[in-house]
Formats: structure tokens, C-alpha cells, sequence
């Protein structure tokens, strides 16, 4: 089994607990990792670095393209290393090999995008009201960052965080789910190679209140930025709030995906199966409502029905793999408890609503992809988020019917239209309460279009332009002239 030790201050260290906790490989159901068990003490130590680092010595004294240049460099490494990070991520979180390493083939365009932003964040000369004033504004890191992040896509999710944080100019503190520690790990390697002083990117591992926690509860922390889920989202702002502490959360969804009866119906089906069941239903960004006119939707169902049956579970190593397994006991259990719910609730299973247990599915923790018509928006099954492969549909009338049911969930992360009428497209664009509406498409992101949620799907926007100012502070300069 392999060992991790925690990176603090640009070295790998043995936890201050002298203990490690096992990490399994979801689709053996085997331990493979042991990862180092941290405290406040091992908080205590990182965040000390982060801000020994930002307040002195090089990456302080360092300039806007030198930053910016270490930066690229780390985006170089990740792009040499991707195909042994992906292979780390596959053993810790059960999804398939392909489409990490899609991810991790992607993440350097981060590092590269936030990397050339770093010299080119400007201040401005204030055109003032004020006779015999010169002022001007500077922006500013915003200090030491504290990074928390789920266990679904660990590193793309870090990348969406720390990229633009060393652009500002900013250091880090990243304590990954314990559930997937590794690859966060093997990352901070990379960090050394690419030159960058030590204490600008620390990691540390373990639980969430107890690691999590004394991270957030940090007065040395300056930033909070968490994707998770909005249960423990609400509790992190709270405490943040408390000690006034910036704070970014990224949190869950329930996302509308919905056909109008005017669609490339084909085009729309496939892009509802690779809402749900892509990464076994473990994203944020899952189209879990799949809402479809009432004209087309039985249409719509016989072709979901007839691709979905044929979906290959089994390895998630193996390229013929279509859905692999679910990460965790307790979220496969969670998955099975939401499946009892929805039938209890009368919605109607059309397929799957089992655990998986073929010879294909090792000892893995599997369940079939699920779909249930008939599904109400009152009913659980359609507010609540249930992170698996499981889809609801339902029915609805007209473009206003759409809406209602669309808005009427306290989550607002994603959502898709798919239709052939533009000018629908525009009107149900403007009226959806969701950070990124796709039209005819679905599950497209990248480091240039800001992502983010409405109402209890977070605060705060990651990726794009904008995504730096999570990072900075403005000053203003007031000089009498
Ligand atoms: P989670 O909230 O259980 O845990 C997320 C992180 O928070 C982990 O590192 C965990 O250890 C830590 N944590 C837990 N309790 C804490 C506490 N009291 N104080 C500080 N830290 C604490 O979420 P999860 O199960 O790992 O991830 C799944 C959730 O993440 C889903 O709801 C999903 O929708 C959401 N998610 C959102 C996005 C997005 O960008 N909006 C992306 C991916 C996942």
C-alpha cells in the first residue's frame, strides 16, 4: 500500500498525529492509500507558511511576470504528469480513466489562461471630483487562501480555485476530501519543480470538521474557497462570516434539462444521458430534472430507455466502460436510500433502481443507471440533490410550465434548453434562476465562461475573467498634490 505524507512549506512531512487513514479504491472495495491524518497543529503549520510566503521573501518580492511565468511552468508539469494523476484519481474516486484524463489533459489551459492574467491586473488612475488629488486603485492578493474541495474531480476543481489565486498573487492552504487526498498530494510536487518558493502551496489531509474546520476558523486565513456540498457550504460561510473572512462557495444542484417538443430529438436524448450518467450522476452540474414536453415525451423516453439499457458498467479503467462506479459506501447507500424514497413517493421506475452486481462490477460499489417517469416536482426525488445515476423525468406544458418547474428548486447551478426556435432559446435563457444555461448542448465548461450558482447553489463565481477579483483587494490611493 502506498503512504502520502503532507507538503508543508515546499516539503513532504509526517503528519503531527503520526497517524494515516486508509483510502479505497471504489471499484475493488480495497484499501490502496494511506493518507497522513492532520490537526490543528498540522493547520497551525501550513497556514504559518502560507503566510510567511506572502508576506516575505520571494513569491512577495517576486513580479507580476515572473508569477505568471512559474505559473505556465506548473501547467507544463501537469500536462507531462496528467496520464499518472488521472490513474491516482481513478483508484481513489471510481471514475473512468477517460474521462480523468480528459480532465487532467484540460487543466493545464487554466494555468495557462489565469498565468498570462497575472501581469496584466491593473490598477486605475481615478478621474476625481477633488481639486489637487492624485489617487489611483491597486489590487491586491487578498492573503492566504484556504482551498476546500470535494472528492468528485479533485484536481479540476483545485485547478478552478488555486490558478487564478496565484495570478492575484496569493498563497494557499488545500485540504482535499478525504475521501481522494492522493492526486491533491502528488500534485504538490509539481509545485517544487516548477520553482515556486516554498509555503505558496501547502496541502493538508484528513476530516472535514476537524481539519476543515481549524482552517476556516484560521485568523491567518484571508479567503475561504469551497466547492462541496450546501449543507456544509452553509455551515463554512457561517463560520467565515463570523470572523469576517471572505468567502466563495461552490456548491450542489438539481439541474433542469429540457426538451421542447421542437428539438433534434436525438441530439436531445443523448445529451439527457450524458447529463445523468456521466461520472456515474456524480456532478454538480448533473441534469437530474430531465423535463420534457408532453407531446414528445413518450418519444423521448423509448429512445432514453433503449440507449441507457445497453450502458456498459465495469472497470473504470477499461475504455469500453460507460459508467463505472460510485465513490463511497455511504453515497452508494445514499443513492439506494433516494431510490426507496422516489418509489415510496409513487414515481414510476422505468429502469435500473438496483445495485449493480455483476461479475463485470468486481466488488465495487455499483448501482444500475436508474431513470423514473411519472416524477412530480413536489416530490423529493425531484429537489433534492442525489449525486448517483439516477434521472427523473417529467412532463410539462408550455414554455411557462417549463419555468415554474425549472425555478421551483432551491438549487440554480446549471440548466439546458433544447430546442430549434432561437428566440425560445433567448426568452427561457434570460428566465432561468441558473448560473450557466446551455442551449442544445450540455456539460460544456471551460476556463474562459464563469461558473457559478443561483440561490442555495453558491456564492461567487469561478473560472473566467472575473474569477481573479475572488482574490483580490482593491486600494485606493489618495495622493495631495
Ligand atoms: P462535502 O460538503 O461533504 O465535503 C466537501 C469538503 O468539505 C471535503 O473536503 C470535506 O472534508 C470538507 N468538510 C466537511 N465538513 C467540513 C466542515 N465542517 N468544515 C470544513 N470543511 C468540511 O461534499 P462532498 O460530498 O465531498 O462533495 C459532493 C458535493 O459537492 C455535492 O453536493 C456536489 O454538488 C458539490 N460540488 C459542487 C461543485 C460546484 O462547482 N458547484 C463541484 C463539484 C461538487
Amino acid at each position: 500500500m502506498k503512504r502520502y505524507d503532507l507538503f508543508i512549506n515546499g516539503e513532504y512531512v509526517k503528519p503531527s498525529t503520526g497517524t494515516w487513514f486508509e483510502s479505497q479504491n471504489p471499484f475493488t472495495g480495497e484499501a490502496w492509500a494511506e493518507i497522513p491524518r492532520c490537526d490543528e497543529r498540522d493547520v497551525e503549520l501550513a497556514v504559518q507558511a502560507a503566510h510567511q510566503a506572502l508576506t516575505v521573501g520571494p513569491w512577495a518580492e517576486m513580479s507580476a511576470s515572473q508569477r505568471g511565468l512559474l505559473i505556465h511552468r506548473l501547467g507544463d508539469l501537469i500536462a507531462q504528469n496528467a496520464a499518472q494523476l488521472a490513474q491516482t484519481e481513478v483508484r481513489d474516486n471510481g471514475k473512468l480513466y477517460t474521462e480523468m484524463l480528459g480532465q487532467l489533459n484540460y487543466i493545464p489551459q487554466w494555468f495557462y489562461y489565469y498565468g498570462g492574467m497575472a501581469d496584466k491586473i491593473q490598477g486605475a488612475t481615478l478621474p476625481m471630483d477633488k481639486k489637487g488629488y492624485f489617487t489611483y486603485t491597486r489590487h491586491e492578493p487578498i492573503g492566504v487562501v484556504a482551498a476546500i474541495t470535494p472528492w468528485n474531480s479533485p484536481l479540476l476543481l483545485t485547478a478552478w480555485k488555486i490558478a487564478p489565486a496565484l495570478a492575484a498573487g496569493c498563497t494557499i492552504v488545500v485540504k482535499p476530501s478525504e475521501f481522494t487526498s492522493a492526486s491533491t498530494l502528488e500534485f504538490a510536487a509539481l509545485f517544487e519543480q516548477a520553482g515556486f518558493p516554498a509555503g505558496v502551496f501547502n496541502v493538508v489531509t484528513g476530516f472535514g470538521k476537524e481539519v476543515g474546520g481549524s482552517l476556516v476558523e484560521h485568523p491567518l486565513v484571508n479567503k475561504v474557497s469551497f466547492t462541496g456540498s450546501d449543507a456544509t457550504g452553509k455551515l463554512i460561510n457561517q463560520q467565515a462570516a463570523g470572523n469576517l473572512k471572505h468567502a466563495s462557495m461552490e456548491l450542489g444542484g438539481k439541474s433542469a434539462n429540457i426538451i421542447f417538443e421542437d428539438a433534434d430529438i436525438e441530439q436531445a436524448v443523448f445529451g439527457a444521458i450524458s447529463g445523468i450518467f456521466a461520472a456515474t450522476g456524480q456532478t454538480c452540474i448533473a441534469g437530474s430534472r430531465l423535463l420534457v414536453q408532453e407531446n414528445v415525451y413518450d418519444t423521448v423516453v423509448e429512445k432514453l430507455l433503449e440507449i441507457a439499457k445497453t450502458a456498459k458498467m465495469g472497470n473504470p479503467m477499461d475504455e469500453q466502460t460507460q459508467v463505472g462506479p460510485v465513490t463511497t459506501p455511504a453515497q452508494y447507500q445514499k443513492i439506494l436510500d433516494y431510490i426507496d424514497i422516489a418509489n415510496n413517493e409513487g414515481a414510476k421506475l422505468l429502469l435500473g433502481g438496483k445495485p449493480a452486481t455483476g461479475q463485470e462490477c468486481g466488488s465495487g460499489w455499483f448501482v444500475e443507471p436508474t431513470i423514473f417517469g411519472e416524477v412530480h416536482n413536489e416530490m423529493r426525488i425531484a429537489q433534492e440533490e442525489v449525486f448517483g445515476p439516477v434521472l427523473s423525468i417529467i412532463r410539462f406544458k408550455d414554455e411557462a410550465d417549463a419555468l415554474s418547474i425549472a425555478n421551483g428548486v432551491r438549487f440554480g447551478l446549471a440548466s439546458a434548453v433544447w430546442t430549434t426556435d432561437i428566440g425560445k432559446a433567448i426568452r427561457m435563457s434570460e428566465k432561468l434562476q441558473a448560473g450557466t444555461v446551455w442551449v442544445n448542448t450540455y456539460r460544456a465548461v471551460s476556463y474562459l465562461a464563469p461558473f457559478g450558482g443561483y440561490k442555495d447553489s453558491g456564492l461567487g463565481r469561478e473560472n473566467g475573467q472575473d474569477a481573479v477579483f475572488e482574490f483580490l483587494q482593491t486600494k485606493s490611493v489618495w495622493i495631495n498634490s
